[in-house]
């Protein structure tokens, strides 16, 4: 069956696909979003939320108080016998809060949001391969629930279709080796803790005598569970020869007893996925068609953190979507590319440079044992981890930070 055509049709409803459905259909576009899933689904995560994705939310009008919510007043990072409360850096640009939430709700909330700003939605249905015309990509092919096939047709396609992405990788689109990947795994456990109001993070992941790149984590959840898990950078190298889920059990077994991280307080199974970082994928666009979230490569590289980018690009790609849309032209979408790289080129070389140095043991032991004493720095640290700043009117370590952003990509062949 062929359908009638939609202006913009959006593979995958994670996150960035909901923001980009969102955004055309609230422009008045006529936008057809699909995924395989029936929401609401679990995306395994560690469900934190910095004041960057929260920022996000409320550009879309989503209410961040109320029951499913746990409020996080900043970052509390453990290493190096060291214990430090971070909170949340003061900017005109983000709210002063992060959250969590579990991925079951809340990516089937941002999916409502699409729908009510109205966003035709389609979940059971499997977009199997794209339709390609002149080699312009001009929608999809879809599996529906009931088995039986359709063409949609759309001026305008989107690939959110998460890290492994077979829409960006079956239209040649490749992954660049030398750019960052990370892959983490998490569980949730009973805590008498859950009430904690950080997010905590732990330096300290060992590989015996070596200290390996990554950080441990614990985010509170409101429903008296906890999510803990860790993620390790591909730079290091125990990256393919690490068993990721008996480092977590280790890892938890030196824990406090006070959590109660014990196996009788686990919650369904430890899983693990991939974090694509800093552009590692390419292209970004083509005619008719453009990359958001995971399948972009787009997590932060000092952080892991991919909702926020997931949604901001899903953003952006609406923007330039409405142009492409106006004009009547697919090949307008190669202004992606170009606004993705004003808004995150800097920064991603940066984090790509910072990943390859501590992918040394020395230098993220010397990090650690020198950095974390010192709050001053941890606190400026925290601000460029979080890629955190008022772009303008910002204090003086915001101006050093977005310089340096500024500079950076002139280091980029030294980088990758
Ligand atoms: C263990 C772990 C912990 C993490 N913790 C955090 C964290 O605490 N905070 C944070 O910000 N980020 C975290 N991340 C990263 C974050 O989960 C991702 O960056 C984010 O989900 C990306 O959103 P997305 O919309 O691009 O893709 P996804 O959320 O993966 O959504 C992709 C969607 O596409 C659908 N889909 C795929 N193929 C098809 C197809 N052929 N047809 C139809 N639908 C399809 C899928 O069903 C899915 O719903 C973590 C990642 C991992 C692995």
């Amino acid at each position: 069956m062929i359908h009638k055509p939609f202006d913009a049709v959006v593979v995958g409803a994670g996150p960035g696909g909901a923001t980009a459905a969102y955004h055309l259909a609230r422009r008045g576009y006529h936008t057809l979003v699909v995924d395989k899933a029936k929401f609401p689904r679990e995306k395994v995560c560690g469900d934190g939320l910095t004041p960057r994705a929260v920022r996000v939310l409320q550009n879309m009008g989503v209410e961040t108080d109320g029951p499913g919510w746990a409020r996080a007043e900043g970052l509390r990072i453990v290493g190096a016998g060291v214990t430090l409360d971070l909170p949340w850096p003061d900017l005109a640009t983000f709210p002063g809060y992060g959250l969590v939430r579990t991925r079951l709700d809340f990516d089937a909330l941002v999916l409502d949001r699409a729908r009510a700003a109205g966003a035709t939605v389609w979940e059971e249905t499997e977009v199997t391969k794209a339709l390609v015309i002149n080699g312009v990509v001009s929608g999809v092919e879809v599996k529906r629930e009931d088995g039986s096939t359709e063409l949609v047709k759309a001026l305008v396609t989107i690939a959110s279709d998460g890290a492994a992405s077979r829409m960006g990788l079956s239209l040649g689109g490749r992954r660049l080796e030398r750019r960052p990947m990370g892959v983490a795994v998490r569980a949730y456990y009973r805590s008498p803790r859950y009430k904690e109001t950080y997010l905590e993070s732990y330096l300290e992941l060992w590989h015996g005598a070596e200290l390996l790149p990554g950080y441990g984590w614990i985010f509170p959840l409101p429903d008296g569970t906890v999510n803990v898990g860790l993620g390790l950078l591909n730079t290091s190298p125990h990256f393919q020869n690490v068993d990721y889920k008996r480092l977590l059990r280790d890892w938890l077994a030196g824990f406090p007893a006070d959590w109660e991280l014990v196996p009788d307080n686990q919650i369904g199974k430890v899983r693990g996925g991939p974090l694509p970082m800093g552009f590692n994928r390419m292209p970004l666009a083509r005619p008719g068609l453009m990359l958001v979230g995971d399948a972009a490569g787009v997590v932060n590289p000092f952080n892991g953190e991919g909702i926020a980018y997931a949604m901001e690009t899903g953003a952006m790609a609406a923007e330039i979507g409405a142009i492409a849309i106006d004009a009547g032209d697919p090949w307008k979408l190669r202004l992606y590319p170009d606004r993705l790289k004003e808004a995150y080129e800097g920064y991603f070389v940066l984090g790509r440079a910072f990943v390859r140095a501590i992918g040394h043991a020395p230098v993220m032991g010397a990090l650690t044992k020198y950095g974390l004493p010192n709050r001053r720095l941890m606190q400026f640290a925290f601000k460029v981890l979080g890629n955190l700043t008022d772009p303008r009117d910002g204090d003086a370590e915001d101006r050093l930070f977005n310089a340096l952003c500024r500079m950076a990509p002139t280091l980029r062949r030294m980088v990758g």
